[in-house]
C-alpha cells in the first residue's frame, strides 16, 4: 500500500478503516487536526517538529472533516489509539456536544480546539484565548488588560474563546463585531458581570456589540487600540478585508488571526494606514504549544515549533 505523507489530508472514510488506511504509516499517525478547509493549516509542520525535538516517536496529520462528518469522526478516535486532536474552522462549537468531558477552558469559551483521548474518553479543552493572549504580548509587548479590543467575528469558535480571555483579562474595553448581530448581543450579555467593575473612562460604554458594517464602527474605532480578525476572511487571497483601510489609524494595532505566506488583505489594510500589524502565526504557535502540553503534560519545545513555522 501506498504511505500517505503528512501533507497529505485523511478522511472520515480513512479514519473508519484506520488499520487498512495507515498500517504502514510510520512513525504511526497519533495526532491531527480536524478541519474543512484544512489543507492551508501548518498545525501538522508545527507540531510535528513538536514531536521529533522531543523524540515522541509518532506522528500529526490532517484530517478533512465536514460539518456532517463531526460527530462519526469524533466517535471513532474514541476507539482509536490517538493520544488526542485539534479542531479548526468549522467545528470548534459544535464538537462540544459530542465530548464526555469539558474542562473549564472550554466551558468558559463556548468553544473547543483542543481534544484528549483517554480510556475512549474525549476530553475537550480550549488554548485559543491563552494563545491568543500570549500572542498579543509578543507581537505588540503589551498587555491584554490594558487594551480596548474590537473583536471581529465574536460569534465564531475562536472569536468567542478570544472574547472570554479579554473578559478574564477585563481589557479596558471590549466592542464585540459579527456579521450575524445576534451571537455578538448574546455574547456581550453573558461577558457583562466581567465588565461591570467601577473603571470610568470616559463617555465610550467598556462593553458593547455592534453590527457587521454598522455606521457607527467609524466612531467606535476611536475608541480602540486593539482590531482582531477572527473570521476566515483572508483564508483565500481573493477575500475582501474584514474592515476597510479607510477606518483605520496609525494608532492602531492590527491582529490578524488568520495566517499565511502572503499578507492577509487585512495586513495590507493596516499597512496601507500606517498600523501596526501581526498574522496569526505567533497566535498558532502559542495555542500549538499549549496543546501539546495539554496531551504529554510536559513543556513544548517552543523553538523547534517556531523554526517550523519560518
Ligand atoms: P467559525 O467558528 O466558523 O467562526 C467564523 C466566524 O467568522 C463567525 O463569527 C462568522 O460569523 C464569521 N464569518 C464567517 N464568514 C464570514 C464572512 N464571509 N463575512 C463575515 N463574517 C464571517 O470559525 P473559527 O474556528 O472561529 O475560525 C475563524 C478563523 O480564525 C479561521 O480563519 C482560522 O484560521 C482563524 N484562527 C486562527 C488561529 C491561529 O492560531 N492563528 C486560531 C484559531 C482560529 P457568523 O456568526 O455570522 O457566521
Amino acid at each position: 500500500m501506498k504511505k500517505k505523507r503528512t501533507t497529505e489530508r485523511y478522511t472520515l472514510a480513512d479514519l473508519d478503516n484506520w488499520r487498512e488506511a495507515t498500517g504502514e504509516v510510520k512513525p504511526p499517525i497519533r495526532l491531527g487536526v480536524f478541519g474543512d478547509p484544512v489543507a492551508h493549516s501548518l498545525s501538522p509542520q508545527m507540531q510535528n517538529a513538536a514531536l521529533r525535538a522531543c523524540k515522541i516517536d509518532m506522528q500529526y496529520a490532517r484530517f478533512h472533516i465536514r460539518a456532517s462528518e463531526l460527530r462519526s469522526a469524533l466517535h471513532l478516535l474514541a476507539e482509536l489509539d490517538f493520544i488526542g486532536v485539534n479542531l479548526t474552522v468549522p467545528h470548534k462549537i459544535a464538537a462540544l456536544v459530542s465530548l464526555d468531558e469539558i474542562d473549564e477552558r472550554a466551558a468558559r469559551a463556548g468553544a473547543v480546539n483542543t481534544i484528549r483521548v483517554r480510556d475512549k474518553r474525549l476530553t475537550a479543552s480550549n488554548t485559543d484565548g491563552e494563545g491568543f493572549l500570549r500572542a498579543i504580548r509578543s507581537e505588540f509587548s503589551v498587555d491584554l488588560r490594558d487594551l480596548r479590543v474590537m473583536l471581529i467575528g465574536a460569534g465564531g469558535g475562536s472569536g468567542r474563546a478570544i472574547a472570554m480571555q479579554c473578559a478574564l483579562e477585563n481589557c479596558e474595553r471590549l466592542v464585540l463585531v459579527n456579521r450575524t448581530f445576534e451571537k455578538a448581543k448574546a455574547l456581550a450579555d453573558q461577558l457583562r458581570p466581567f465588565f461591570a467593575g467601577p473603571r470610568v473612562l470616559g463617555p465610550a460604554a467598556r462593553l458593547e456589540a455592534v453590527a457587521w458594517n454598522d455606521p457607527s464602527l467609524r466612531a467606535q474605532l476611536a475608541h480602540v487600540d486593539l482590531v482582531v480578525n477572527a473570521t476566515p476572511l483572508g483564508m483565500n487571497p481573493s477575500d475582501s478585508t474584514p474592515i476597510p483601510a479607510r477606518l483605520l489609524a496609525p494608532h492602531h494595532m492590527i491582529f490578524d488571526t488568520v495566517y499565511g505566506a502572503q499578507p492577509t488583505p487585512l495586513v495590507r489594510a493596516a499597512q496601507e494606514a500606517g498600523a501596526r500589524a501581526a498574522n496569526g502565526f505567533s497566535m498558532l504557535l502559542h495555542q500549538g504549544a499549549l496543546s501539546f502540553q495539554i496531551w504529554f503534560e510536559r513543556e513544548a519545545p517552543l523553538d523547534a515549533m517556531r523554526q517550523a513555522l519560518l
